[in-house]
C-alpha cells in the first residue's frame, strides 16, 4: 500500500529544492528513523481515522524525518491530519501538496499550538527547527547574492550570514520585533510586529511553497531581484536599518534633456550622451530608493525643495539670511508662485557630488542654492 519508490523520489526532490537543509538530515533519516519507518507509517495510517491519501502517507514519512524519536501522540498526528485534509479539499490538485514543506512548518508550530514543557512532540521539533533555520539561511545567501549584484554597498558580512538565519527564524516563528505593522493596525496590536509575511502562522501552502514564503520574509519578494519598496518590508532591511546601514527614502533624480535617462549622479551616465547646453534639467522624486546617508558614511544628504505646481519639477530653496525666498520661479517651466503663497515643499535625499564638502560645512545658500538640512520643514513619511 505504501509506494516506497514514490516516497523516496519525493524526498529526493524536496531535498534538492529545499537545498541547505544540512547534510546531517538524510543521515538522520537513514540511521534513526528508517529503522522504524514502516512501524511509524503503519501507526499513522492506522490512527488517521478516514481515507489516507498518498500525500498523507508522505506526510507520515516527513514526520518521522523531522520529529523527535518515537511515535507521535495520536492527538498531535490527528491535528495534522485535519489541517492536511482541509488543505487537500481546497487544493486544485492535492498531489502537488508538498508533505515535507507542510511537516517542516508543522514541526515548527505552524497549524498547531506549541506547548512548552509538553514534551518533545508538543514543542518545536529538534530536526524541524534547525531545518527552518537552514531554509532561512539558504534564502539569506541567495538574497545576499542579489544584493551584492544590485547594491554592493549593502551586501551582508560573513557575521550577518552566520547570525541572521537564527534571528529571522525566531521572528518567523511568531516573535518578530522588527516594528513593522499592518497598515490598518497603527501599532494598536500590542505586539512588536504584526506584519503577516514575517509570521509563519500566516503561510498559506495553497498560495506558495515554503521557500518562496521564506524568501518574501527575508528580502520582500520571492522573485530574483531586490525591489526597493518590497525590500523595505523585509526582515533583512529592518535589521540593516536598525544598525544604520540602509535607508529607504525619496531621492531626487534629474532627467537628461538629451537622452531622457534618469540619474542621481552629477552628470548623465549614458555613454556618449552630450546633453544640449542651456536647457534646464527637470528634477523629480523617486520613492523607495535604497540609500546610505552621509552621517552613516554614505553620500546622500537630506534636503528640502520646492515643488513646481505646474510641471512637478523640484527645485532648490534659496535663503535670504535665514528666511526662504518664496517667489523663485520654476527653472524648467517658469511657473511663478502666486505672491505671498510659498510653493509646496518636499523633503528628499540628494546624492552628494564626490567633491562637495562633508556634512556640517554646508552653509545656507551655497553655489547651487543648496538649502540647509531642516528635518522640521516636512515630516519624512516613508518610515
Ligand atoms: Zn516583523
Ligand atoms: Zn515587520
Ligand atoms: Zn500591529
Ligand atoms: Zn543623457
Ligand atoms: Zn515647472
Amino acid at each position: 500500500m505504501v509506494d516506497w519508490a514514490e516516497l523516496a523520489a519525493r524526498r529526493e526532490r524536496w531535498l534538492r529544492v529545499g537545498s541547505g537543509h544540512g547534510k546531517a538530515l538524510p543521515a538522520r533519516l537513514a540511521l534513526h528513523a528508517q529503522a522504524n519507518l514502516a512501524e511509524f507509517t503503519d501507526y499513522c495510517i492506522g490512527s488517521a481515522h478516514g481515507p489516507v491519501s498518498a500525500s498523507l502517507i508522505a506526510s507520515a514519512v516527513a514526520m518521522a524525518f523531522f520529529g523527535p524519536p518515537g511515535l507521535p501522540p495520536p492527538e498531535l498526528w490527528r491535528t495534522y491530519v485535519d489541517v492536511h485534509r482541509q488543505l487537500a479539499a481546497k487544493a486544485p490538485d492535492p498531489r502537488t501538496m508538498n508533505a515535507f514543506d507542510l511537516m517542516l512548518a508543522f514541526g515548527c508550530g505552524w497549524g498547531r499550538a506549541v506547548v512548552r514543557d509538553g514534551g518533545p512532540w508538543w514543542g518545536r521539533w529538534e530536526v524541524a527547527y534547525p531545518a527552518m533555520i537552514n531554509q532561512v539561511g539558504a534564502s539569506l545567501l541567495a538574497s545576499n547574492r542579489l544584493l551584492a549584484n544590485q547594491f554592493p554597498q549593502f551586501a551582508l558580512t560573513s557575521d550577518d550570514l552566520l547570525e541572521l538565519p537564527g534571528d529571522f527564524a525566531v521572528s518567523l516563528l511568531g516573535s518578530c520585533d522588527c516594528g513593522h505593522h499592518r497598515r490598518e493596525c497603527q501599532r494598536r496590536c500590542g505586539r512588536e510586529c504584526c506584519f503577516a509575511p514575517h509570521d509563519l502562522g500566516s503561510w498559506d501552502p495553497l498560495t506558495c511553497h515554503l521557500r518562496p514564503f521564506v524568501d518574501q520574509a527575508v528580502r520582500g519578494t520571492a522573485t530574483g531581484q531586490i525591489l526597493g519598496g518590497a525590500f523595505a518590508e523585509s526582515l533583512t532591511y529592518r535589521e540593516l536599518e536598525r544598525q544604520g546601514r540602509i535607508l529607504r527614502r525619496r531621492v531626487e533624480f534629474k532627467q537628461c534633456p538629451g537622452c531622457g535617462q534618469l540619474f542621481d549622479e552629477a552628470t548623465c551616465p549614458t555613454p556618449g550622451c552630450e546633453p544640449p547646453e542651456g536647457v534646464s534639467v527637470p528634477q523629480m522624486v523617486r520613492p523607495n530608493w535604497l540609500i546610505l546617508p552621509e552621517h552613516e558614511g554614505g553620500n546622500y544628504r537630506e534636503m528640502v525643495r520646492w515643488v513646481c505646481a505646474v510641471c512637478s519639477s523640484v527645485y532648490p530653496i534659496r535663503f535670504d539670511l535665514a528666511a526662504p525666498v518664496v517667489g523663485d520661479p520654476c527653472p524648467v517651466c517658469d511657473w511663478t508662485p502666486p505672491s505671498g503663497t510659498p510653493p509646496r515643499r518636499i523633503t528628499l535625499w540628494v546624492r552628494r557630488p564626490p567633491d562637495s564638502p562633508p556634512v556640517g560645512h554646508s552653509g545656507a545658500g551655497g553655489a547651487d542654492g543648496g538649502d540647509p538640512y531642516d528635518p522640521r520643514a516636512e515630516e519624512v513619511d516613508d518610515t
